[in-house]
């Protein structure tokens, strides 16, 4: 095997992502994560929704990352011989009046091109949709066969180490960052490990912790994502993910009854149909201040880099964000200073 040239530490979407990035552009990755903390990228459940939000507002970057994401894990579904995108439109059914009403202000200006259909296509039977609603470009990341297709497929190629990182375990050196654990001296490090990140590191995170359900509805046949103050997503045999709950500052990972409480009565206004509660979950989001997701080396070390930041929206602006810094390290094209981690956590 070629001497591995960049050490990703993390095997979320993150270091996932990136890994990939670099692999389809000639570079020589090797992936360390021993999948024994919490991963908030197991807890996803893969939405990928360029439009978001009551304001029905394009995510960040929007234009860019959508179609780096559809090309990025079709090409990976090659690789891997495995189906793990599905693009279907994200049904989005009006709340209240003020969103109805902010609709049809805004469809006939930028939020247009991601329209889909101006009516939700919903069968009243199954959903409430007294305001109407309408359907937006949108798909569904299988996050779990990802993760896991990739990481057999990095370990098949010897690509990847089953250890955690210690938190002293890299020493910058003249030549490389030398990692102590794998006894050898790499010309770069790029740290992907979420939330993990927060011992010791300057990321200026705001965490947010979210709950979700996994509920059984045998009489909903429906195949889209359908969204009215809580998201129903269908994920085979009559099971659908129901979320997420959203709270800053929390950053524990158990569920509460509070949290089942709050997705129970917004699903109460979005499903007609009677369901099973099957599971209920909870992670926390890596989300850093002004919630633009990081990457690039750390101020003063240019050999340790960092890739996270990816809050709510990982699988939509992994791809862009990974490839933009695979870029970066491998072609030396400049970082997007919005970005960019040196500018970022520059001191002042
Ligand atoms: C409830 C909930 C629902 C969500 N739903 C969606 C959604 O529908 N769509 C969407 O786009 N986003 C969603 N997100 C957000 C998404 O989960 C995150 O953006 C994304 O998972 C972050 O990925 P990451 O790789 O940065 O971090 P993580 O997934 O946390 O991965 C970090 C990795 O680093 C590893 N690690 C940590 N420390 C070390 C160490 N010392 N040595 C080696 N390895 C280490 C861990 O084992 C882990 O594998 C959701 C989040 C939550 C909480």
């Amino acid at each position: 095997m070629a001497q591995p040239d960049t050490l990703v530490v993390g095997q979320g979407l993150a270091g996932t992502t990136l890994a990939w990035s670099l692999l389809l552009r000639g570079g020589r990755p090797l992936v360390m994560d021993a999948a024994a903390r919490p991963a908030a990228s197991r807890a996803a459940a893969g939405l990928l929704a360029p439009v978001g939000g009551k304001r029905l507002a394009l995510a960040w970057r929007a234009e860019q990352a959508w179609p780096a994401a559809v090309r990025f894990y079709r090409e990976v579904e090659d690789r891997l011989g495995v189906e793990l995108l599905s693009e279907a439109p994200i049904v989005r059914l009006f709340v209240d009046p003020q969103q109805r009403a902010e609709f049809d202000r805004r469809a006939s200006g930028p939020l247009g091109q991601w329209l889909v259909a101006e009516d939700a296509g919903v069968d009243p039977r199954v959903f409430f949709a007294p305001l109407g609603g309408c359907q937006v470009v949108g798909g569904r990341l299988d996050v779990g066969r990802f993760l896991d297709a990739s990481r057999a497929e990095f370990a098949r190629r010897g690509l990847l180490v089953e250890e955690d990182l210690p938190a002293d375990g890299l020493r910058e050196t003249e030549h490389g960052v030398a990692v102590d654990s794998l006894g050898s001296v790499l010309p770069r490090v790029v740290l992907c490990r979420g939330l993990a990140e927060r011992d010791g590191r300057p990321l200026p995170f705001e965490p947010a912790k979210g709950e979700t359900l996994t509920i059984r509805a045998p009489g909903v046949s429906e195949g889209r994502v359908v969204q009215r103050g809580v998201w129903l997503a269908p994920i085979g045999n009559a099971l659908f993910r129901v979320g997420a709950t959203f709270h800053p500052g929390a950053a524990d990972v158990l569920p509460t009854v509070a949290g089942r409480r709050e997705l129970e009565s917004k699903l109460g206004e979005l499903l007609r149909l009677p369901y099973e509660v099957v599971d209920h979950s909870a992670a926390v989001r890596p989300i850093v201040r002004t919630r633009r997701p990081i990457a690039g080396a750390l101020p003063g070390r240019d050999r340790v880099g960092v890739l996270n930041g990816l809050g709510a929206s990982g699988t939509l602006w992994a791809p862009w964000l990974a490839g933009h810094y695979a870029d970066h390290l491998l072609s030396g094209e400049p970082l997007d200073r919005e970005i960019d981690a040196g500018v970022r956590l520059a001191p002042g």
